[in-house]
């Protein structure tokens, strides 16, 4: 990460690391935290639940982030848990984010989740409707937007999305770029990322998805 803020002529820092723990059991976060690691990034929120009570009991200043597709029926947990979630992407999940943020008086760093690649089986608002929700987002659910993200094509250069992204933001005024995974995180700082979220990078390869399906 210091070698690509350095190629980008960016100061060093200027982006922050989301350690991605998701599948990764508390021994392994453990490890990471003893090194000085406080942000991760979970994809689920029943996973999140059952693993980080414990260990933020443990280190107070931890900050998580929700960085997988949030149902309105996780609201409520997911509001109590995270500390930013980037999966923001219809206006049904942004009324009922505002109904439980209010409730709860806990106000999550809120970004709102771009299909960069318009992929019909990924999460996301298409990009050409982005402006117009995050607008929404304000006006209609009174949510401030801290940010963009985006999870590009796997079979696709990510430079083009990272890219898009970046320029989304740029026009709508958001100065966060939530992008880049362990395969191309130096390209998305270079882009222009804020935070990269790296998982494999760090624990080392997920079991695959059909060894771990119920
Ligand atoms: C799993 C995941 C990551 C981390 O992926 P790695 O390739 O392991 O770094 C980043 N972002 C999202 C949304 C993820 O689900």
């Amino acid at each position: 990460m210091a070698r690509a803020e350095a190629d980008a002529g960016r100061p060093a820092g200027a982006t922050r690391l989301i350690a991605v723990s998701k599948t990764v059991e508390a021994a392994a976060i453990r490890e990471i935290i003893a090194l000085g690691q406080r942000e991760f990034g979970e994809n689920r929120v029943q996973e999140a639940r059952a693993k980080w009570p414990a260990l933020r009991a443990e280190v107070p200043d931890i900050r998580l982030h929700l960085i997988g597709p949030l149902q309105t029926n996780k609201v409520t947990d997911a509001v109590a848990l995270f500390d930013a979630i980037h999966t923001v992407d219809r206006d049904r999940l942004a009324a009922a984010l505002a109904a439980e943020m209010a409730r709860q008086d806990r106000w999550p760093r809120l970004l709102v989740q771009v299909n960069t690649g318009e992929e019909a089986q990924k999460a996301g608002i298409p990009p050409q409707e982005a402006a117009a929700f995050v607008v929404r987002c304000r006006s209609e659910h009174g949510l401030a937007i801290a940010g963009l993200m985006c999870i590009p094509p796997e079979a696709e250069a990510p430079g083009p999305h990272f890219a898009l992204l970046a320029k989304l933001a740029r026009a709508i005024g958001l100065p966060g770029l939530s992008m880049g995974m362990s395969g191309d995180f130096g390209v998305a700082i270079l882009m222009g990322a804020t935070e990269v979220r790296v998982g494999s990078a760090l624990f080392g390869e997920r079991p695959t998805p059909a060894a771990t399906a119920p």
